[in-house]
């Protein structure tokens, strides 16, 4: 039996490409996924979303069902989100990226997603990749946070060993021992996905740094290392935004990223 893996470089040599609508990942570009981390109401996911289109970003992010730490804290809207979701696709054109949580709503986040995200404490829910393997949609598949590379990709296996091979890998903080952060963004997890594997890997500094100071500085780095894109959290009013709101960026600092990151990302990838 061979033991040459589907996420391995020695299975496919060349970069794969995942096409999100229209949006490209993996073919040398730097796409930008932005939006809350939580779908609240129509009027916050629309205006966040226009502002982050005409800012540049190329996929509009927003969860409906939110993995969170306390079984206190707000759960998302379920089903309402995702319809809201619709909403923005509809309004904007922006495709949608949202998460899944489990199997059990797998069907009803597929039917609104066009990008599946599996999030970082579901990285080895191995029925939940499974699933994400038997699905036609391309799957953002964070890392888990305290993950190796090895465990990471091994999850990818399993979406792939199903039969999807769209997948895009998500550096998104890994617990360390610091304090001035809320996990750490492990730059150097880029360079050795590209080295092992084919699948296209972005970053995601806002779960990585959890505080709203460190984000632009840390979404340069990533685009200096040559990330393929990145995710970042973006809200119109953060102080009372029910999820995330201390790393979410205000519109007009997420406007004045875009104005630089592609420009870093240029000479990098070069
Ligand atoms: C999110 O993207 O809002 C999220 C919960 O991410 P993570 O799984 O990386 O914590
Ligand atoms: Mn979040």
């Amino acid at each position: 039996m061979s033991l040459v893996k589907f996420v391995s470089r020695e299975y496919k040599s060349e970069n794969t490409i995942i096409e999100v609508g229209d949006v490209v990942f993996g073919n040398g570009k730097f796409p930008v996924i932005a939006g809350p981390c939580a779908v609240e109401t129509e009027n916050q996911v629309l205006s966040i979303a226009q502002s982050v289109k005409k800012a540049g970003a190329q996929i509009f992010r927003g969860g409906a069902f939110k993995p969170r730490t306390s079984p206190y804290s707000f759960q998302g809207l379920g089903k309402q989100g995702l319809h809201l979701l619709g909403k923005v696709r509809k309004e904007t054109g922006l495709p949608i990226a949202t998460e899944v949580l489990d199997v059990e709503n797998f069907d009803l986040v597929e039917e609104y997603a066009d990008l599946i995200q599996i999030g970082t404490r579901n990285m080895q829910n191995f029925s939940l990749l499974r699933r994400a393997g038997r699905s036609k949609k391309p799957i953002l598949l964070k890392r888990g946070m305290s993950a190796t590379l090895e465990e990471w990709l091994m999850a990818a296996e399993y979406i792939m060993q199903e039969g999807n091979k769209n997948i895009i890998l998500c550096e998104r903080g890994i617990r360390t021992f610091v304090k001035h952060s809320r996990n750490t963004l492990d730059l150097s997890v880029i360079a050795a996905v590209k080295k092992e594997s084919h699948l296209p890997v972005i970053a995601d500094p806002s779960h990585a740094a959890g505080v709203r100071d460190q984000i632009i500085s840390l979404a340069y780095a990533a685009a200096a290392v040559n990330a393929d894109g990145l995710m970042i959290e973006v809200h119109n009013n953060p102080e009372k935004a029910l999820s995330d709101g201390l790393q979410s960026l205000y519109p007009d600092q997420f406007t004045a990223l875009m104005g630089k990151i592609h420009s870093i990302h240029a000479i990098a990838g070069s």
